[in-house]
This record gives structure tokens, C-alpha cells and sequence, in this order.
């Protein structure tokens, strides 16, 4: 369960999460996966997860469940997921 900050953060420091991240960054070409959606060739080196870990820990190391974004689609992306409310956080990659 990733639940606490405390258990994302070892999430994020292990080294099968940061073994599966390459693969992602590599399958996806280290493109952003969302601006390509939109006909757009951006370089990304942010690794999302389609299903947060936190609601879907048994997706958290699937490489199906993981693309390549910039920074800026991450941060609309996430903006998404949580209304955007609170003050502009900013994602750099996905540790926070
Ligand atoms: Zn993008
Ligand atoms: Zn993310």
C-alpha cells in the first residue's frame, strides 16, 4: 500500500520502481506521450502512472500502466486528477 508520503517515497527509491521507469522513458523514446497525442514531439522525462499507486498499488509496477510525460502535461495531468485546487504544485517527476 502506498498510502503515506512515508510509503510513496520508499516506492520511489526502490530500485525495481527505478529499473521499471527507464524501460518506460526508453519504450516511449523519452517522448511526452500526451503532447504526441496532440501531434506534438516533446521530450519527457517524467514517468506517470495512468492509475495512482495510491488507489491502484497492484498497477504500480506495471510498465502498461506507466507513460512518458513533460513536465508541463504532468502538472495538467495531475491539475486533472485533483481539481487543481491548493496553490500551482509543481511535479518533477513523480515524487511528491
Ligand atoms: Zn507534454
Ligand atoms: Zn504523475
Amino acid at each position: 500500500m502506498y498510502k503515506t508520503k512515508e510509503q510513496k517515497q520508499t516506492f520511489y527509491k526502490s530500485s525495481k520502481w527505478l529499473n521499471l521507469r527507464l524501460k518506460a522513458l526508453k519504450r516511449d523514446n523519452y517522448e511526452c506521450q500526451q503532447c504526441k497525442r496532440m501531434g506534438k514531439v516533446t521530450k519527457g522525462q517524467n514517468v506517470h502512472h495512468k492509475l495512482e499507486i495510491e488507489f491502484y498499488p497492484e498497477h504500480a509496477l506495471d510498465i502498461n500502466n506507466l507513460e512518458t510525460l513533460c513536465i508541463n502535461c504532468h502538472n495538467v495531468e495531475h491539475g486533472r486528477l485533483f481539481g487543481g485546487n491548493s496553490q500551482k504544485k509543481r511535479w518533477n517527476d513523480e515524487k511528491w
